[in-house]
């Protein structure tokens, strides 16, 4: 007998007949004799509806508001599944992060779990009651409603996990693992049988959306058990123990046998490229720009400056698609300070990486990447890089040729 989380994402749940699917595999695990503790996402679609009406109502809204509206979504699954598991004749009862509670700091829109108290749920999984408990959502220190940022099930989950000591986290959504990269658009992509923490965390990071990042940055700190796999593929009803090898592990880097030097590619076009033009080319300018964007809440990822000419320069750098209207904003207020003559904006750029841990030991992998983006004729905007992470900044419409040649290049293709 084990403890298990079971995470169901929003396609899984995104209907009456999906979430009968998901009680039916939750049931099954109760018969098997384990306790069993359930993270459900809002219905897929939900969530950017509960965005939109805030973001239509004022773009620069409350965001303690945007937290009560948005947290909705996950509290209907919660409650159609403990109904669709009581059908079936399984004990089950909903929680809203406030019940449990899933305690955050006050940052709301983008909250932190703080902690968990699971002597409650523990108690009652032992009397053979299923928890189903809401995602994305918490309670922080003023007693509002917090969120935990897009993707937030996943680390709802991963931390539900580590509070009620399970032996495992199920990740259960759309594809039967994790790829090489997204399978969606590389048809050859492969799956992974198990992936290291690191690269799964770098692989999240910048972009992979299978797992959010803080989920993998949790499950790696607190020795999470995570496992990445499909609600749709068909239950065996010959196999008591299917499923149970299926989907992808996320593990330790030395359980990994056969390293490659690079473990995926991951493509995001969730940021926008800012490029300052003619700033003076003076001690401190950095330091003006970069904390009049951070004073307004705005993260900076990558950044580049040109050489100078007649003591002026440009600097180029990205910022989450998000937050540009209020960096453009901030840009032209401090302009006085920084001196540009122009400040241009370009949202139409996608970020590509490549990820591996073999990166540490092997010499030319962005050299690969240069290559094979230059075959293609497509432009590098940006280059960053990390120990085990090389990223390019590219023209948005080059995303998915740029993603499938990189994906040849480093050999990863499916046979
Ligand atoms: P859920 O609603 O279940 O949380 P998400 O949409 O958040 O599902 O995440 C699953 C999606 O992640 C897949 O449908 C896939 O398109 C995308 N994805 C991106 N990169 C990868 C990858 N390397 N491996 C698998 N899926 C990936
Ligand atoms: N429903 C939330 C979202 O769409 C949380 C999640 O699905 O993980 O972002
Ligand atoms: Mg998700």
């Amino acid at each position: 007998m084990a403890r298990i989380v079971m995470k169901f994402g929003g396609t899984s749940v995104a209907d009456l007949d999906r979430i009968r699917n998901v009680a039916a595999r939750v049931a099954r695990e109760v018969v098997r004799g384990h306790e069993v503790a359930v993270v459900v996402s809002a219905m897929s679609g939900t969530t950017n509806q509960l965005v939109g009406w805030c973001q239509s109502l004022a773009p620069l809204h409350d965001a303690r508001e945007y937290d009560t509206v948005v947290a909705t979504g996950e509290q209907v699954v919660t409650g159609l599944l403990a109904i669709a598991l009581q059908e079936r004749g399984v004990d089950a009862r909903s929680w809203q992060g406030w019940q449990i509670p899933i305690e955050t700091d006050d940052a709301h829109g983008k909250a932190r779990i703080m902690g968990i108290d699971g002597a409650d749920l523990i108690r009652r999984m032992g009397l053979g009651q299923v928890a189903v408990v809401s995602g994305f959502q918490g309670i922080g220190p003023d007693r509002r409603i917090t969120t935990l940022g897009r993707g937030g099930s996943d680390t709802s989950a991963v931390a539900l996990a580590a509070a009620l000591k399970a032996d495992r986290c199920d990740i259960y959504t759309d594809v039967d693992g994790v790829y090489t990269t997204d399978p969606r658009i590389v048809s050859k992509a492969r799956k992974l049988d198990k992936i290291a923490y690191e690269e799964m965390l770098e692989l999240a990071s910048v972009g992979a959306k299978v797992l959010q990042t803080r989920s993998v940055e949790l499950a790696m700190n607190e020795r999470v058990r995570v496992r990445v796999l499909s609600s749709f593929v068909e239950m065996d009803p010959n196999d008591p123990l299917d499923g149970d090898k299926a989907g992808t592990l996320v593990v330790d880097e030395d359980e990994i046998v056969e390293k490659q030097m690079v473990a995926g590619i991951a493509y995001s076009r969730d940021e926008a490229k800012i490029t300052l033009r003619r700033i003076p080319d003076r001690p401190g300018i950095a330091a003006a720009i970069f904390g009049a964007l951070a004073d307004h809440n705005v993260n900076v990822d990558m950044i580049v400056q040109n050489i100078s000419a007649d003591g002026m320069t440009d600097l180029t750098f990205t910022v989450g698609k998000a937050d540009l209207p209020r960096a453009q904003a901030t840009l032209a207020e401090a302009q006085p300070q920084i001196g540009h003559a122009e400040a241009i904006a370009d949202p139409s750029v996608a970020k590509i990486s490549v990820v591996g841990t073999g990166m540490r030991s092997h010499a030319g992998v962005a050299n690969t990447m240069f290559r094979a983006l230059a075959d293609k004729a497509i432009n590098i905007q940006v280059i960053s890089t990390s120990e085990i992470k090389v990223s390019v900044l590219i023209a948005a419409d080059y995303t998915e040729l740029a993603v499938r040649a990189l994906h040849t290049a480093y050999c990863l293709d499916a046979a």
